[in-house]
């Protein structure tokens, strides 16, 4: 039997062209692509306004869901972390941030990943597999319909961060599509400028991103201030050590806009990384290259089995000091669903995502 298309990984030009292979007209196209990207609606049994027969026709030649909910956590605070299986059993995490005057929604690129951070629990999956356009778009529409209701819209405005599960540039086609889609202002509507996407430092990529016109914002998980740190904490750095990587970053400055400054992530490890001796270094290795970007000081989560502590606040604060005292624009983040394993580097903490991918593995899907 032929694969049914995954109707909500096609852009609004390629939906008019698949219901024009089933000799339908172009504003059929219109109405399935608003129907799945602005209405949210998740099964063609619910958009009533197609003919039955057309809508029958749909079900039999495409998808209009693929991911299914496997479970949902809500935080004290509100966050809401998601694990969603693929239809071919893969774990996928999304986690849902309501602020104040925005939502921030946290997607993933992959199931798993393949870079071996050593600071984070996702790289004990390994890469399972990269998501589809599909599979990245279903995750903000789940979340957002989650939190508000089929297709209303939400009462403040959505960020994107591509920060969940995987390396975001190993699936840099997929990864435009998707934004692609959800750019369209018959869909979902949420410009490239309200994306951030963040890297471990895949330099190509980042030239590639650079090249843009439409391109999100970048962050970049710098973790060190020097190689011999980075090759430990993040192994990608023995490819594309921070010289090459700040190169990179500084041909992607040209392309900035003004008042756009692009962002260091940095993870706070204490007595790893969080010395005052290494926030001069770090200080120093940005005001080398003349960035024009700001720091981001990540609390992290502590979780078994990774062998890292938090730093304490004290030395967040000292360390955030020193960075300024050097003109670099730095800023602590609020860890955010703490108490449902939601916060940065713990997506995949779960006992139960784990499991599933042992599984996996026993029966011989990877990558
Ligand atoms: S920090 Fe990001 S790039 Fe590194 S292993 Fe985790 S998910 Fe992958």
């Amino acid at each position: 039997m032929e694969q049914r298309v995954e109707l909500i990984g096609l852009s609004q030009p390629e939906l008019i062209e698949f219901v024009d292979g089933l000799e339908e007209p172009a504003y059929r196209g219109r109405q399935v692509f608003a129907a799945l990207q602005h209405r949210r609606l998740r099964s063609f049994a619910e958009m009533t306004d197609l003919p039955k027969e057309l809508r029958a026709r749909l079900n039999k030649v495409g998808q209009a869901s693929t991911l299914k909910v496997e479970s949902r956590y809500i935080s004290s605070d509100g966050t809401r972390r998601y694990l969603m299986k693929t239809h071919d059993g893969l774990p996928v995490e999304t986690v849902f941030i309501p602020e104040e005057h925005r939502d921030t929604i946290c997607f993933s690129s992959q199931s798993g990943c393949p870079l071996q951070c050593t600071f984070c629990l996702t790289a004990q999956l390994g890469l399972l597999r990269s998501l589809t356009p599909g599979e990245i778009v279903e995750q903000i529409l789940i979340a957002l319909n989650d939190a508000y209701g089929v297709g209303v819209k939400p009462p403040r405005g959505t960020n994107l961060v591509g920060m969940g599960a995987g390396e975001p540039f190993l699936n840099f086609d997929s990864l435009l599509k998707a934004l692609r889609i959800m750019a369209d202002r018959n869909g979902l509507y949420i410009v490239s400028n309200r994306v951030t996407i963040s890297t471990a430092g895949i330099v190509p990529k980042i030239l590639d991103l650079a090249k843009v016109s439409d391109r999100p914002h970048l962050a970049i998980s710098l973790a060190a201030p020097t190689d011999e740190l980075r090759n430990e904490l993040m192994p990608i750095n023995k490819r594309w050590p921070l010289e090459e990587l700040l190169k990179a970053c500084k041909v992607f400055e040209k392309t900035l806009k003004p008042g756009e400054l692009f962002t260091f992530e940095y993870v706070m490890l204490a007595g790893v990384n969080d010395s005052e001796e290494q926030a001069r270094q770090l200080a120093n290795l940005l005001n080398r290259h003349g960035l024009k970007a700001k720091v981001n000081l990540i609390p992290h989560n502590p979780a078994e089995p990774l062998p890292y502590r938090p730093s304490p606040e004290e030395t967040v604060s000292r360390f955030k000091k020193i960075l300024e005292s050097k003109g670099i624009h730095t800023y602590v983040r609020r860890p955010r669903g703490r108490d449902i394993f939601a916060a940065c580097g713990q997506l995949a903490a779960r006992q139960e995502t784990l499991n599933t991918c042992k599984e996996i593995r026993s029966v011989g899907v990877t990558s």
